[in-house]
């Protein structure tokens, strides 16, 4: 409670704003996503005084207040959801129990955000769900949920992304220092290879540290989903360098690789509510805005280098013809 970004009206004193401080922590006490029916019902059982009116005007003051937000999951009435320090996402509804499960996908929100540009479209929200029959009502399993994780399960699938990312762009500098002929060229992408390497390594370490706060970790569902995302723009990179380039054509592709992946850790990690998983994208895209500025002066340096040897072999020539 005490992180709430706005605590106005939360403040002790007037009964009525006691009666707001009860209802927003009973909230934000539950998991999932409750009608205002099901709030009023675990409020009652803690004080049957707080009346129905006070707890659905107490909800919409939560929504204006960016504590809690409203989702529309075809019922014909609204249910809430803790909108602080949760990511934005997406839900599994189950039509037989009608429970409700999470999940964030990258690879939706680029092809959302591409979609909406493609249409002239200023995108305001989207909301994607899928109707089904979930595992407990099928089979009586339940490994789909992720109550009660999705911090923890948020920062393990950030860090996921960014590893995967990490060893594709340790595998092209790897490459590109094998076929770069020239000396300083060669130098930078090996250096690059060594950072991705060494970068890659703190992260995995960071991973461990996650595992050892919650030892189910690794055996809970992924939460988020991510396929081409990032990591595809350096194996499209990796594949273009096995074409055969000279050492300013890697140098390109190579910036191209690492501004793409800049913009899209930045771009996604900005979008989320301050948590782990949104600090773990943000330092990944500073990590990789370095690797680029690298290279765009390494790039400068070796076509002004080019130009001076050009240069000289004109003044040469240019001797040779005047003689
Ligand atoms: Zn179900
Ligand atoms: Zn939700």
């Amino acid at each position: 409670m005490t992180n709430l970004p706005d605590l106005a009206g939360l403040k002790p004193g007037g009964k009525r704003s006691t009666k707001r401080e009860q209802i927003v922590s009973v909230f934000l006490r539950q998991e999932g996503h409750l009608s205002a029916d099901d709030l009023v019902d675990v409020i009652r059982r803690e004080d049957h005084r707080i009346s129905r009116a006070t707890v659905y005007r107490t909800l919409q003051w939560m929504v204006d207040a960016g504590i809690a937000r409203k989702v529309d999951f075809g019922e014909g009435r609204f249910r809430f959801e803790h909108s602080y320090r949760q990511p934005r996402h997406f839900h599994l509804l189950c039509t037989t129990c009608h429970d409700s499960f999470e999940f964030l996908s990258s690879d939706i929100e680029a092809l959302l955000a591409e979609v909406a540009t493609a249409r002239h479209f200023t995108p305001e929200h989207s909301v994607v769900q899928i109707h089904g029959t979930c595992e407990k009502c099928r089979t009586g399993e339940n490994s789909s949920s992720v109550d009660g994780h999705t911090d923890l399960l948020f920062a393990r699938d950030a860090l996921r992304i960014a590893i995967a990312t990490e060893r594709s762009g340790f595998e092209f500098y790897s490459k590109a220092a094998r076929i770069t002929k020239d000396a300083r060229g060669r130098k930078v992408f090996e250096d690059l290879a060594q950072e991705e390497h060494e970068h890659m390594e703190r992260l995995e370490a960071r991973y461990d540290e996650l595992l050892a706060r919650d030892p189910e970790l690794e055996t809970r569902p992924t939460f988020l989903f991510f396929k081409g995302a990032a990591h595809g723009l350096f194996d499209q990179g990796a594949e273009r360098l096995m074409k055969g380039v000279n050492d300013q054509q890697a140098l390109l592709i190579g910036i191209r690789c690492e501004r793409g992946s800049h913009r899209f850790f930045k771009k996604y990690g900005e979008q989320f509510e301050e948590s782990e998983g949104r600090q773990i994208f943000l330092d990944f895209a500073a990590e990789e805005r370095t690797h680029l500025d690298m290279l765009v002066r390494e790039y400068r340096a070796l076509v002004s280098r080019q130009g001076r040897r050009r240069h000289s072999v004109d003044d040469r020539s240019g001797r040779r013809a005047a003689r």
